[in-house]
């Protein structure tokens, strides 16, 4: 059972905001995971990321990435939005509908781990979101949290797979750690959906193969998108979410209460023409501090216009 600690910090996440939080012992990951990784980047899955092939120890093993730490800290935060763009226009992937996610989820979790400070005294720690060699996902399901989907997306049962991660690793050792470990028996069962409804075919049982993936060619890739792949964009000018769409744990997703999510209304009400004539100014103007900068004004506009 979960300590009283623990408890408390559950609430208090909770109370911020989060829609889980679950405590994992911080160690190595397991040998299988290792080798799920690996296979991945054998097999080239990871594109140009080269830096999935670094810092490797690291990714492997959370005591390496935070000397002295004990306890990792997850927490979930929806972005499901509550106002969907409409499908015959130009399709953004939902997570990037309002502000950037990671200042959003930095900013909560700090907030956490100034409560945890008042609990714990001496506790000392790091906040991540996507931003150091850490398996997010992984140590999520060690929580309890949920389990890891053929679309590769944590699901949490009841709640879908709509959700930042974040991860406080700490050096205290939180009483009671996981309640919930693995949970037992609740996975995708005969369902591949995900891997049906893949416009491209990368979804593979291996994993994702990115250099296929639609998500990873319209924000992380640089250079034109790759032939064969452009007739696939459909209406997707950012990111894709079809391997999430069609996923029955997401039937019932609740839509975010984090306003910071929303959308603009400049944007939302922002014509195919308008995405055309774009300039750099607007897009500054308009895209400053949402996650849509990560592809940059070309990316986007390569995006957009390579459908042409
Ligand atoms: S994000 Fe889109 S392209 Fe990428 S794996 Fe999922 S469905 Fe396929
Ligand atoms: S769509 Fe089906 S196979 Fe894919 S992640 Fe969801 S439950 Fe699993």
């Amino acid at each position: 059972m979960i300590g009283e600690t623990g408890l408390a910090i559950r609430t208090e996440a909770l109370r911020l905001g989060f829609s889980a939080c679950g405590f994992a012992k911080a160690e190595p990951v397991s040998e299988e995971m290792a080798r799920v990784l690996d296979h991945w980047t054998d097999n080239g899955y990871h594109a140009d990321m080269q830096y999935m092939e670094r810092n490797r120890h690291l990714r492997l093993d959370p005591t390496q990435l935070v000397p002295g730490c004990r306890t990792l800290i997850v927490v979930a935060l929806n972005y499901y939005p509550k106002h969907l763009l409409p499908a015959e226009g130009y399709q953004i992937a939902y997570y990037a509908y309002g502000k950037d996610y990671h200042r959003v989820m930095k900013d909560k979790l700090y907030q956490l781990f100034s409560y945890i400070k008042m609990l714990v005294p001496h506790v000392e720690g790091r906040a991540f979101c996507d931003t150091a060699p850490l398996l997010e996902r992984y140590w999520a399901m060690k929580t309890g949290l949920g389990f890891i989907g053929l679309n590769r997306q944590l699901i949490i049962p009841g709640k879908g797979s709509y959700f930042f991660l974040g991860v406080l690793a700490v050096d205290a050792e939180i009483e009671g750690l996981s309640d919930s470990p693995i949970i037992e028996g609740i996975s995708c069962g005969g369902c591949k959906r995900c891997l049906m409804a893949c416009p491209t075919g990368a979804l593979t049982l291996d994993g994702i193969d990115c250099r296929r993936c639609l998500s990873y060619l319209t924000i992380e890739h640089r250079g034109p998108i790759p032939d064969g792949m452009v007739q696939k964009l459909g209406r997707r000018i950012y990111g894709c979410d079809t391997c999430q769409q069609v996923c029955p744990y997401n039937k019932n997703a609740q839509s975010t209460e984090e306003i910071a999510f929303d959308m603009p209304s400049e944007v939302a009400d922002l014509t195919a023409q308008d995405w055309h004539e774009l300039t750099p100014e607007r897009y500054k103007a308009l895209f400053k501090h949402s996650a849509i900068e990560r592809a940059g004004y070309e990316g986007l506009m390569r995006n957009i216009t390579s459908r042409n």
